[in-house]
């Protein structure tokens, strides 16, 4: 009895979407389902290696393809690991993947439909060119069953007791629409495995059909007319002649004969056994996308052998672009798979690589670890290791390759730049190497970006540190008043604009022994000469009492208010304590609280006022201070030259409410509106009535 079942929602969705969407490029169904028998072995075999007996039900591993033009049907069949009954519901039917979403809607950007397996969703290609599909399958730890669907919301499975046994393995029979009977035929099935499936390490054995014409004797003449001779007693070399003549005369016939045979379609030599000089480009192309699925080709690939008291061969590959899931962390990485002695072990060896490099693709192929080697073992294994640390070597020399074209690094740097932050960040060993790679734009550096290298060549003289400025995007930190004075001098600031670039500044430190140095925080300062120090210093003494005047106001908002030097043009900045977090620290702390509310507390950055003295607004303060030290317009316009602070510092406001009352009072002075009538609601304290002997007219000239 069939068991139905309906497909999940989000696979039906992209059932008719794979159905009902014109493709052109249908091919890459077999591709796909090629790769998921691969896959089925690969996990019989490794299963094999602890177990032999899991082997017996089907000792030999293959890929089979079988067209069939009476029944119209293609069958790809492996004898790899089969699945139970629960597998079946599970995997091709009830569970969505995080893929299924992705793909559709990579679909609906333009993607092509030869990504399907980056998505995890490769077996719904079938339906690109089947309108019917049966999965016959065995596993070891269950009966044979059929799984069947024309799509349409349902499929049925039931325990199949009329095909022969498996013995163990999968059968995924194809009933082709009426328009793709190219796929059976013998050329084209070829033709498509050499290209797409090269490099399964499991024989692909195609069932081919060979007719070859016979001529064969016409059983009753023969008789007939051979009968008599073989009474002739003649010498021997004359029975020679005879039985020429014998030939011709006898009466041919022609028949078709059809066989049938197996014939081994892929070559399985592993290609990072060949010596890399006589590799063409073309074939590396090839085995990465059939060990990646992906549909373009590498950006750079490095292929070497590492030999000595530890031996192993490897080749990696650089994706062109990032994928679809590169941060999601419930996936596990699935990109360097390990091999020892040719045998395949395992597909996510997580001891292989950092997760920083987890965007590198790639084999390592062992000549030292044991065959049997278990993932337990596989942590404390110390061959590993050192496998580990060469690769992250020779990772680190594949991106100095590419880094000597700047259009392919720009392509990488885009893509994986973040990696190399998030190696800065967790790889102490590497991280003066890693900083040689890092790019940033800058205030010199204008539409392309600059490395670290280049930045200290165009250091001024005399200039010690390397000065950067954090935030939430360029054009955020390009007007910021933190760099108004440093771009009026003349030294140069990078940009670093991405939320991990505060955290990887905070572990680099400095690079070439140049300290980096946030221009946001406390602890900048700039060369200058005695005249200027007694200058500065007579200045500081003479704002000395507004600065103590509006640490009053503001309280416990700052820490304290100085004399500052950063800003040109603006009346105040907001710096944060060296060690401290910067505002924009502050920002991306603030959003991780609101994602994860078991930190909904978090540290708010303690913040020194820096006010500007050739500011008009700061200057004119200073005189009505001077004058009048209770002038009560003054609280009012501290409170509000703190919070625009705020806000241009990159900091955001607590109470933006009392902000905006602030301002539609400035607005209704502008306007003059008497506020008489909005008093009322104004009760905040911080927020007095304006008096009403205020001057209106000379107040707007300040804020102005
Ligand atoms: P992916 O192979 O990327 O995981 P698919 O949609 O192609 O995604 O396949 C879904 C699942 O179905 C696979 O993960 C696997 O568990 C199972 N499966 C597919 N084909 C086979 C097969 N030939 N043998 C065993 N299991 C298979």
């Amino acid at each position: 009895m069939a068991e139905t079942f309906a497909f999940q929602a989000e696979i039906n969705q992209l059932l008719s979407l794979i159905i009902n969407t014109f493709y052109s490029n249908k091919e890459i169904f077999l591709r796909e389902l090629i790769s998921n028998a691969s896959d089925a072995l690969d996990k019989v075999r490794f299963q094999g290696l602890t177990d032999k007996s899991v082997l017996e039900s089907n000792p030999e591993l293959y890929i089979h393809i079988t067209p069939d033009k009476a029944n119209n049907t293609l069958t790809i069949t492996d004898s790899g690991v089969g699945m139970t009954k629960a597998d079946l519901v599970n995997n091709l039917g009830t569970i969505a993947r995080s893929g299924t979403k992705a793909f559709m809607e990579a679909l609906s950007a333009g993607a092509d439909i030869s990504m399907i397996g980056q998505f995890g969703v490769g077996f719904y290609s079938a339906y690109l060119v089947a309108d019917r599909v049966t999965v016959i399958t065995k596993h070891n730890d269950d009966e044979q069953y059929i799984w069947e669907s024309q799509a349409g919301g349902s499929f049925t499975i039931a325990r199949d007791s009329e095909n022969p046994s498996l013995g163990r393995g999968t059968s995924i029979i194809l009933h082709l629409k009426e328009d793709q009977q190219e796929y059976l035929e013998e050329r084209r099935l070829k033709d498509l495995i050499k290209k797409h499936s090269e490099f399964i390490s499991y024989p692909i054995s195609l069932w081919t059909e060979k007719t070859t014409e016979k001529e064969v004797d016409d059983d009753d003449e023969a008789e007939e007319s051979s009968a008599p001779k073989e009474e002739d007693e003649e010498g021997k070399i004359e029975e020679v002649e005879d039985e020429e003549k014998k030939d011709v005369e006898k009466k041919k016939k022609k028949v078709k004969e059809v066989s049938h045979e197996w014939q081994l379609v892929n070559k399985q030599k592993p290609i990072w056994m060949r010596n890399p000089e006589e590799i063409t480009k073309e074939e590396y192309d090839a085995f990465y996308k059939s060990l990646t699925n992906d549909w373009e080709e590498p950006l750079a690939q490095k292929h070497f052998a590492v030999e000595g008291q530890l031996e192993f061969k490897s080749i990696l590959f650089l994706p062109k672009r990032a994928p679809f899931d590169l941060f999601d962390t419930r996936k596990k990485s699935n990109n360097i798979k390990l091999y020892v002695r040719r045998v395949f072990i395992m597909d996510n060896c997580e001891e292989l690589i950092p997760e920083w490099l987890s965007f590198v693709k790639g084999i390592v192929d062992s000549e030292d670890l044991p065959l049997n080697i278990s993932r337990e073992m596989l942590q404390q294994n110390k061959i590993l290791k050192v496998i580990k640390k060469n690769l992250v070597k020779k990772s680190i020399e594949l991106f100095n390759e590419v880094a000597e074209n700047k259009d392919d690094y720009t392509k990488f740097y885009e893509s994986f730049g973040k990696n190399i932050k998030l190696g800065i960040h967790e790889d102490s060993a590497n991280r003066a190497k890693l900083s040689e790679l890092l790019r940033y734009h800058s205030t010199k550096s204008g539409e392309e970006m600059t490395s670290l290298k280049d930045y200290v060549t165009r250091m001024k003289e005399g200039q010690k540190d390397i000065f950067y400025i954090t935030g939430e995007s360029r054009k955020a930190v390009e007007q910021s008043p933190f760099i108004e004075r440093l771009k009026k001098k003349g030294y140069e600031v990078l940009f670093l604009v991405d939320p991990i670039d505060e955290y990887a500044v905070q572990q680099m430190k400095e690079y070439d022994g140049k300290k980096l140095v946030s221009v946001t925080k406390e602890g900048l300062k700039f060369d200058e000469t005695d005249e200027e120090k007694t200058k500065r210093e007579e200045i500081m003494a003479s704002y000395e009492p507004l600065c103590r005047l509006m640490k009053d106001i503001l309280g416990d908002k700052v820490e304290k208010v100085v004399v500052g030097d950063r800003a040109v043009d603006s009346p105040c900045v907001l710096v944060t304590g060296e060690y401290g977090w910067s505002a924009n620290m502050e920002r991306i702390m603030k959003a991780q609280a609101l994602r994860d509310s078991s930190m909904s507390s978090y540290m708010s950055s303690k913040k020194t006022m820096e006010i500007n003295p050739d500011n008009s607004i700061v200057s004119e303060l200073k005189k009505r201070t001077d004058v009048d030290k209770s002038d009560k317009t003054v609280k009012d316009l501290v409170l509000l030259l703190h919070e625009t602070a705020l806000l241009t510092s990159g900091f955001s406001l607590d109470e933006p409410n009392t902000f905006g009352t602030r301002i539609h009072r400035m607005i209704k002075l502008g306007l003059s509106i008497d506020d008489d009538d909005a008093a009322g609601d104004a009760d905040d304290e911080d927020l007095p009535p304006l008096e009403e002997d205020v001057d209106e007219g000379s107040r707007m000239e300040e804020v102005d």
